[in-house]
């Protein structure tokens, strides 16, 4: 009997779910902001920068879209606790097939 060495099995990579990991932008990148809940027409001063901001986050906070995702990429532990996520995108897609 001659011994059969092993293949060496790769291990499948698996990430989880996207549709929860996609929320938190990954440290670098863009927030998804489109939805006009996150737009004021009146300006407050950004939670981060301090200078007047018409954007808030899920959570109501005046910041600039583009200090949160700084700030995501400053702080990728703290930002994993979803201060700034990007909004949900429903997945359904009932006209998927007629
Ligand atoms: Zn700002």
């Amino acid at each position: 009997m001659s011994p059969r060495t092993p293949r060496p099995k790769k291990p499948a990579s698996r990430r989880p779910t996207r549709q929860e990991a996609s929320l938190v932008p990954e440290p670098g990148g863009l927030l998804d902001w489109r939805d006009s809940r996150h737009f004021s027409y009146q300006e407050d001063p950004c939670t981060l920068c301090g200078t007047p901001a018409m954007l808030r986050s899920h959570a109501g906070e005046p910041v600039h879209k583009t200090c949160a995702e700084a700030w995501i990429a400053q702080h990728p532990a703290e930002a994993l606790l979803g201060r700034f996520v990007s909004d949900a995108q429903p997945k359904r897609r009932d006209d998927d097939h007629a």
